[in-house]
Parts: C-alpha cells; sequence; structure tokens
C-alpha cells in the first residue's frame, strides 16, 4: 500500500463553525491530519511525495466560477468594512432561479453553501493540497505501481458540489480521484461509509453511469446534509439507478450496519467496476464527538475487510471523522486489511 500527503494541507485551519446557531471550535483541524499519519508511520507505511497534477482534474469536477472564487476571493472580502478573519456567508441564493452575483457577499452566499466552511488566508493552498493528494493517489494505482493506496485528504470533499464548498468540504477529492482514474479504467464504483451522505459526490455524477455513486449514511431525515441522501435518489438520465442510498437510523451498531454494507456490496459487484474508492469517513464511529452512529473498531476493520475481498484496485480517500480516543485505531483498522498488498 502506498499513502499520499502534502504538508500545506495544514494551512486550511479553521477555527470554528455553527451548531444549533453557536459558533463552536472547528472539528475538522489540522490535527486529524497528524493523527492519520501517525497510524500510518505505526503500521509501517511509507507516505509519498505528492505530485502537483494542476487543474487537469480538478476543472473536470468544478466551475471555472467557483475555483476563480475559492483562489481570489479572501483578499477581497479582508476590504470588506470590519470584516471577519473567515468568511462565512450571510445569505444562499437557494430555489427559485437566481443570478450570479458581482459583489463579494453575494459571490460568498452563492458558492459557500452552509456555515460550515469558513474560509481563512490559507484555505486555497490547503484544499488544492488536498486535492492533488487525492490524484497522485489515483495517478500510483492507475500507473500500476500500486493496488491500493490511501490519500490522507483533509480538508475531505465529499460534500464539495461542482459550484459549492458545504460541510467542511471545499473540492470534492474523491470525485476529482475518480476523474484520474476513469483515464485507466472504463468503470469506477465510489463507496462511501462516511456518517454523512456523500451528497456532494451523488450530485458530481447524477446524470452519469461511468461512475456508481454508493453512501451509507445516518438517515437525512435527522441528520445532516438534511436535503440529500434518501434512498429514492437514484440519478437521472443515463445515470439512473447508478447512484444508490442506504440511510441507515440513528443508533445503528455493527450488528445492522454491516448487512446494509452486504447489500452496498453486492450492487458494487453487479456493477463490475474497474476499480473502487473508498470514501472512507471515520465519524461512524460509537466514539466519534457527533456521536450519531455506533460503528466499532472491530466494526471498520470488517468494512476494510469486506472492500478488499472485491480484489479490485482500490483508492481509499480520507472523508470525515473528527477527534476521539479511537480515531487513530479506527483508520488502522481499516487499513490493516489492506496492508498485505
Ligand atoms: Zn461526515
Amino acid at each position: 500500500m502506498k499513502a499520499f500527503y502534502h504538508q500545506d494541507q495544514s494551512q486550511h485551519f479553521p477555527k470554528f463553525y455553527m451548531k444549533n446557531g453557536k459558533p463552536i471550535a472547528a472539528r475538522e483541524v489540522p490535527e486529524r491530519g497528524d493523527i492519520f499519519r501517525n497510524v500510518l508511520s505505526e503500521l509501517g507505511i511509507e507516505i509519498e511525495e505528492t505530485q502537483d497534477h494542476g487543474f487537469s482534474f480538478i476543472s473536470k469536477v468544478h466551475s471555472p466560477d467557483y475555483l476563480t472564487f475559492l483562489q481570489t476571493i479572501y483578499p477581497k472580502w479582508k476590504k470588506l468594512p470590519d470584516a471577519s478573519e473567515e468568511i462565512i456567508p450571510k445569505s444562499h441564493p437557494v430555489r427559485y432561479s437566481a443570478s450570479y452575483p458581482s459583489d463579494v457577499v453575494g459571490q460568498v452566499g452563492w458558492h459557500l453553501m452552509d456555515t460550515s466552511c469558513p474560509v481563512g488566508p490559507g484555505t486555497w493552498s490547503g484544499v488544492y493540497a488536498s486535492a492533488q493528494t487525492a490524484i497522485s493517489a489515483a495517478d500510483s494505482i492507475a500507473k500500476g505501481t500500486t493496488k491500493t493506496a490511501y490519500a490522507v485528504c483533509r480538508p475531505p470533499g465529499h460534500h464539495a458540489y461542482p459550484d459549492g464548498g458545504a460541510g467542511f468540504c471545499f473540492l470534492n477529492n474523491s470525485a476529482i480521484a475518480a476523474e484520474r482514474l476513469l483515464e485507466t479504467y472504463p468503470r469506477v464504483a465510489i463507496l462511501d461509509v462516511d456518517l454523512h451522505h456523500g451528497n456532494g459526490t451523488q450530485a458530481v455524477f447524477w446524470n452519469r453511469r461511468d461512475v456508481l455513486t454508493v453512501s451509507i449514511h445516518a438517515d437525512p431525515a435527522n441528520c445532516y446534509p438534511h436535503y440529500w441522501g434518501y434512498a429514492h435518489e437514484r440519478g437521472e438520465g443515463s445515470g439512473y439507478g447508478f447512484n444508490l442510498n442506504y440511510p441507515v437510523p440513528e443508533g445503528t451498531t455493527d450488528k445492522d450496519y454491516l448487512p446494509v454494507l452486504e447489500q452496498a456490496l453486492e450492487q458494487i459487484q453487479s456493477y463490475a467496476p474497474d476499480a473502487i474508492i473508498l470514501a472512507l469517513g471515520l465519524d461512524a464511529s460509537e466514539k466519534d464527538p457527533f456521536a450519531v452512529l455506533g460503528i466499532t473498531t472491530e466494526g471498520f476493520a470488517e468494512i476494510g475487510k469486506r472492500v478488499d475481498d472485491l480484489g479490485l484496485p482500490t483508492l481509499i480517500v480520507q472523508e470525515g471523522g473528527y477527534i476521539s480516543p479511537v480515531l487513530g485505531d479506527n483508520l488502522g483498522a481499516v487499513l490493516k486489511a489492506f496492508s498485505e498488498r
């Protein structure tokens, strides 16, 4: 197994996000990356240098206006009177027909889809490096240098839409990596096991059948992202039937989760992908600060084992999963299933 990380990722260092109307300390912080890299060193997995692949794959997923926004908005924001240190939107053009605004505050509301994506001075460097980490890991698989690669992506990406950031995510690392894999493999499956529905990834491939998107997550009826992640969302046009959602009730533990995973894996096998991306959120953990699902470290080991059993070239992309006493153990449990490769 090969692993990838870039030091610039730590430049994205958000300080807070809004929860129940109050600012609380950010959970998606650089220390997560330190924990993940410690696990790699304990397992004796060397971290490879991330290569800069430029915009070739990023711009297949994200719109030019959004990429321009991410690169240029911070200095413009700081020129506003009494501007905050981190950018937070005050309004969003949800529903009804809307037009792209020319002013800074309007663009912030257009491209930052919720209040969980504070943009700071190092955000662009961090999210760009995180995307390059995902591409580099995909590239190593596609070139045949390894059968499994782990991309230590933070910030994560699966809530990011083609033209907007949401839920701690800015660039959709898993979707961008899929674009790299598609240059080599005709069909790619993405299995997202994060606590939260992979709504951004679903949106990117909504009309496509070259990427099967499968997400197992807490029921959005009472969990973020609230508006997406229901079982009836199956894709559209030629992508109809190529998006599968498996919402599970709050409090689900290994016993009821693993049979759902089996159903999802059956569908993936019927798709017969040439490669798979495991969008590895670890926040379904029983000890995660989100405290919604009850997956144990043994449960995560089982997730790793069953994905490994597919025998496919596998890219593991880090998504969510926040600091708890078992965060590193859970990552280690998944990676160990693949470490013989
Ligand atoms: Zn999550």
